[in-house]
Parts: C-alpha cells; sequence; structure tokens
C-alpha cells in the first residue's frame, strides 16, 4: 500500500516508528496536516533547541506571511535570505516550503534522540544514558545559524560550502562554533551528511562540519534502523554497514528474529525466507515456475528465468543462451535476427547477413570478436543481463558487534 489517498491514517507500529498501514515513516507520510499531538510535541523540541542555542538572538517568530523566519532581520533582509533558496523551500504559510519544513523538523531533530518518553523501552540505566548524550551534544555541538547582511565595508569572505565569494551587501549564515567569521551562503548552510539545509538554521558542529541532529547523533552511536532510535545497549547486531538493535533484526514481515539465520535484504530491510519468497519472489518466463531463493537467477529489463540452459534459452531453437549475447523481441529472447522473425534455423540461410555485418563491426571496435561476445553493444544485441547467483542474494547470519567498539573505532 502507498500512502496519498490509500492509507486510512497515520497509526504507528508498536515499536518500528512506521505507519501499519503504508509502512511509511512519519515524516515521509502524507503530510496533510500535523496531528495536534504532534505540532505540541514538535514546538516543545524546537523551543527546547532554542533554550539550549547559544544564538543570543529571540526565536525567529512566524509572521503572517512564513511559518518562520530567521530572527533579527529587517523585513527586506527576510526577503533577502529567502530569495536565496530554492523556491519549494521557502515556509510560506500553507505552501509545499511549509511542508518540507515540518519534514525536515521531524527527519533531522528525532525527538527520541533527545526524550527517553519518546522511545519504547529504555530502562532506567539507558534512560539516563540517553539524556547525557543528548545533553552533551547541547552542550557541546548544538548551535544556531544567524542571518546577517555581510558587511559592504569588508572585504567578502569563502562560503565554508561551496568555496565561492561572499561579497560585501550579500546575506550570510555565521554559526559561532565553526569559529569566529565563519560563513555560508544562505542555501549552502546544509547538513554535510544528508545535504538538506538546515531546518531553521540548527546546527550540530563536529570536527569542522555542520550536521543535522539526527546524523550528528549518527556520527557518535549506531541508530536502529528497525525503529530509528539510538542505541545504547553494549551490543547490537550489524548487517551490512547498518545497525539494528538485537532484537529488532527480525522479518519486516512476520518479525520472526533473525539472528543467526538466513536473511535477505531488500530497501535495507531484512526478512525471512518464507515471507521473501511470498512477497517478492519471481517467476520464471520459459517453465513459469516460481524460483526460488536458492536458485540462480537472470533478469533483463523486468523479465527472470531460472540460470538455466533449458530456462534461458532462445525461444525458437532452444539454443543456451547463458554468458551469450542475446536479442530480446516482444518479451521473447531469441540467439538471432532469423530466429526473432521466425525464420527455420535449419535453413542454410541462418547464417544471416545482419549478424554477419554485425561482428564484423565488432571486429573492428576490439578485433576480438570470437572471444568476447559479450562485449558486442549494438543497438539490437543486448548484452546487459545480470547475474544473480544465490550466494549473491543471500546473506547467512548477522554479526554481533559491541556498539562501544564502533563508537571507538569511529572516534578513533
Ligand atoms: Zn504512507
Ligand atoms: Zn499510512
Ligand atoms: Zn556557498
Ligand atoms: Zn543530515
Ligand atoms: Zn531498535
Ligand atoms: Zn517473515
Ligand atoms: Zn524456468
Ligand atoms: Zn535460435
Amino acid at each position: 500500500m502507498r500512502c496519498g489517498d490509500q492509507c486510512p491514517g497515520f497509526r504507528v507500529h508498536g515499536w518500528r516508528k512506521i505507519c501499519v498501514h503504508c509502512k511509511c515513516v512519519r515524516e515521509e507520510h502524507a503530510v496533510r496536516s500535523v496531528p495536534g499531538q504532534l505540532e505540541k510535541m514538535m514546538t516543545k523540541l524546537v523551543s527546547d533547541f532554542q533554550r539550549h542555542s547559544i544564538s543570543d538572538d529571540d526565536s525567529g517568530c512566524a509572521s503572517e506571511e512564513y511559518a518562520w523566519v530567521p530572527p533579527g532581520l529587517k523585513p527586506e533582509q527576510v526577503y533577502q535570505y529567502f530569495s536565496c533558496l530554492p523556491e519549494d523551500r521557502v515556509p510560506y504559510v500553507n505552501s509545499p516550503g511549509e511542508r518540507y519544513r515540518i519534514k525536515q523538523l521531524l527527519h533531522q531533530l528525532p525527538a527520541h534522540d533527545s526524550e527517553p518518553q519518546y522511545c519504547n523501552s529504555l530502562d532506567e540505566e539507558e534512560k539516563k544514558e540517553l539524556r547525557l548524550f543528548s545533553q552533551q551534544r547541547k552542550r557541546e555541538n548544538l548551535g544556531r545559524g544567524v542571518v546577517r547582511l555581510f558587511p559592504v565595508t569588508m572585504t567578502g569572505a569563502i562560503c565554508q560550502q561551496c568555496g565561492r565569494q561572499i561579497c560585501g551587501g550579500d546575506i550570510a549564515v555565521f554559526a559561532s562554533r565553526a569559529g569566529h567569521g565563519s560563513c555560508w551562503h544562505p542555501q549552502c548552510f546544509q547538513c554535510a551528511s544528508c545535504s538538506e539545509l538546515l531546518v531553521d538554521l540548527i546546527y550540530f558542529y563536529q570536527d569542522g562540519q555542520i550536521y543535522c541532529g539526527r546524523h550528528h547523533a549518527e556520527r557518535l552511536k549506531p541508530r536502529c534502523q528497525a525503529c530509528d532510535e539510538i542505541i545504547l545497549a553494549d551490543e547490537c547486531t550489524e548487517a551490512e554497514g547498518r545497525y539494528w538493535h538485537m532484537k529488532h533484526f527480525c522479518c519486516f514481515e512476520c518479525e520472526a528474529a533473525l539472528g543467526g539465520q538466513r536473511y535477505i535484504m531488500r530497501e535495507s530491510r531484512p526478512y525471512c525466507c518464507s515471507c521473501y519468497e511470498s512477497l517478492y519472489a519471481e517467476y520464471c518466463d520459459t517453465c513459469r515456475e516460481h524460483i526460488g531463493i536458492d536458485q540462480g537467477q537472470m533478469t533483463y529489463e523486468g523479465q527472470h528465468w531460472h540460470a538455466v540452459e533449458s530456462c534461458f534459452c532462445c525461444a525458437l531453437c532452444q539454443l543456451p543462451l547463458l554468458g551469450r549475447p542475446f536479442l530480446p523481441r516482444a518479451g521473447l529472447i531469441f540467439c538471432s535476427r532469423s530466429c526473432s522473425l521466425g525464420e527455420d534455423p535449419n535453413n542454410s540461410d541462418s547464417c544471416d547477413s545482419a549478424l554477419q555485418s554485425r561482428h564484423a563491426q565488432h571486429n573492428r571496435h576490439c578485433g576480438n570478436s570470437d572471444k568476447c561476445p559479450l562485449h558486442c553493444s549494438g543497438s539490437e544485441w543486448s548484452s546487459y543481463i545480470k547475474w544473480l547467483s544465490s550466494s549473491k542474494r543471500l546473506l547467512l547470519t548477522s554479526s554481533t558487534h559491541s556498539s562501544r567498539k564502533w563508537l571507538r573505532s569511529i572516534l578513533a
């Protein structure tokens, strides 16, 4: 099910922080209106950030026209600031830009990164640790960019992001954590990890870079791919460069535990083999049988075959085509132009001129037409085939890693 008209409304999963109907995360869920409770949570979060923010300006109060404006600017400077941003990022009231802002507030500043009450089931020790983690980040890294007109009397500066000039009279964003005089073009004030504009100019500074809250937290601790919370436990599951709480490394469909089990990853979500087979397994275009997850599979433009000679072969003469160029036509694959035209393959004329000239052409390219048929990249001959071996599709077991070790390795 996709979001929009088909989802009856956001209903949160027991612990995954996604909608049980359409599986979207909250910020990706069709943001038609923000539910009251969520609105309250966001307001609290932002005011929280503002309290801790080292900017001495008052908060950016909304005007009638905009849902948010940078604090301390004259109306014409507000206009100058927003004119630097892409139109669909300007938070005009009731516009795509306002919806973008809400989405980014939820995404860049996850409530569960700072408030234990938004987490699933932390024990007392973990609650304490999360509070400490969040306080420390606010104390040492959090800041809010200040928008100012670059003085006309000054020679200008270099934008920290794009390296281009900021001239006197330009509007620029300053971030005091990054050092006195460090500044950015308004459109360049973005997270070093996700490259999104930093929502409401809230940034976290670390090792010479500015980040959004989400990605700054992830520089310090692993985040669970399933529940989206920071992992505070000593151990977690790691697979394909991502992390899970041990108990959250389970099938996305049936929630069967997958630690030490065979699983298949799809869009960064692990599935048990039987759920994967029933949801996503493909059918062979030749024999119409289901292609098991342990079987080799050939894939071409949305079509699938068993990777065996009897299935992946010329539709007319049954010549095996594994490891050879083939000619797709009307949903079928053929060994030659004559087969694709339905001509009798036993006809002595089957050595047709099109094929010959193709080979001759290829010869001129690499002079090795006998050895490398796969190099033929003519408009008709398709050699783009993907060989998905069973070993590539199936990943066995998940390893357990200490998150502390992980932390040490990233800080080293
Ligand atoms: Zn949805
Ligand atoms: Zn939904
Ligand atoms: Zn720039
Ligand atoms: Zn980011
Ligand atoms: Zn989790
Ligand atoms: Zn399952
Ligand atoms: Zn088959
Ligand atoms: Zn053929």
